[in-house]
């Protein structure tokens, strides 16, 4: 039997019209999708009716797969000579763990290719009107996690480093961490006026993009009950939101495809104008 290939392919963030056209001609032509759990449904919609669509994701508390299941999926599925997307959110290879995956492929030898996502640690910014550098502001962007894995000896993250950084932080999967994030910060000695911008569901009809001073952001994000997935950009050019905030979550006329479905204000429109000019299938 002939060998299959493995694509680890981004999704982008919330509106699947993020997606790239490699990414919507790699779902169209695929046997087998493995998808993760903060996919916009929408991407799912360009898969062939017979296309095997594997759910891998993990919520908090409930693994659904191992990562050596994932891994051991992906090969099994490509030996069986299938053609496979592994689906991820955002960008595969910023904190998706696309690299491990592609490590155990390459060690398996099975050939495998990567596609990049549009990343929320750039895109949930720029969708609360916040670029990550700007000229006079800043030259530079850090994305850090916000989530440890909790049976880590020590820590990677040095606040105390990233409290002097002149340029843009931006923490993913920090949700639940603003509180700790801000204390690092001051106590690494950052400005208290610093600017903070929480970015919840971005890209999506549920967007919420609040801001704050670093030194009011543990108790603005618990009172506000800040919740995943949600990214927190630190730095001055998280203050040009309040011109640049140009997305408006409920839809208008030049964003139909943000438009919140009738049956539920929740979700976006999940058959997106990028999966209609490409001839998804209809629901
Ligand atoms: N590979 C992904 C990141 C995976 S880690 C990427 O490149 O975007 C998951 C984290 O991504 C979340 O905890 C959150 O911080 C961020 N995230 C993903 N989708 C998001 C969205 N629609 N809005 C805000 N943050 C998002």
């Amino acid at each position: 039997m002939t060998m299959g290939r493995v694509f680890i392919v981004g999704a982008g963030p919330g509106d699947p019209d993020l997606l790239t056209l490699r990414a919507a001609r790699l779902l169209q032509g695929a046997d087998a999708v493995l998808y993760d759990r903060l996919l916009s449904p929408g991407a799912l919609d360009l898969c062939r009716a017979d296309c095997r669509l594997i759910f891998a994701g993990k919520s908090p508390g409930n693994h659904t797969l191992s990562q050596e299941e994932i891994n051991g999926l992906l090969v099994d599925l490509a030996r069986e000579g299938l053609e496979v997307v592994r689906l991820k959110g955002g960008d595969p290879f910023v904190f998706g763990r696309g690299g491990e995956e592609a490590l155990a492929l390459a060690r398996a030898g099975v050939p495998f290719g990567v596609v990049p996502g549009v990343t929320s640690a750039v895109a949930a910014p720029a969708f609360a009107g916040i670029p990550v550098t700007h000229r006079g502001l800043a030259a530079s962007v850090t994305v850090v996690t916000a989530h440890e894995d909790p049976g880590k000896e020590g820590g990677q993250v040095d606040f105390a480093h990233l409290a002097k950084s002149p340029g843009t932080l931006v923490f993913l999967m920090g949700a639940r961490s603003v509180g700790r994030i801000a204390h690092g910060l001051l106590e690494g000695g950052m400005v208290p006026e610093t600017p903070v911008a929480i970015v919840e569901n971005a890209a999506t009809g549920r967007q919420r993009a609040l801001r704050c001073k670093l030194s009011e952001a543990a108790r603005f994000a618990e009172r506000e009950e800040v919740s995943p997935p949600a990214v927190v950009v630190v730095g001055a050019v998280a203050a040009l939101a309040e011109e640049l905030a140009w997305f408006r979550p409920e839809g208008d006329q030049e964003m139909p495809w943000c438009r919140p479905s009738p049956e539920d204000p929740t979700e976006i429109a999940t058959h997106s104008a990028i999966a209609r000019a490409l001839g998804a299938r209809p629901e």
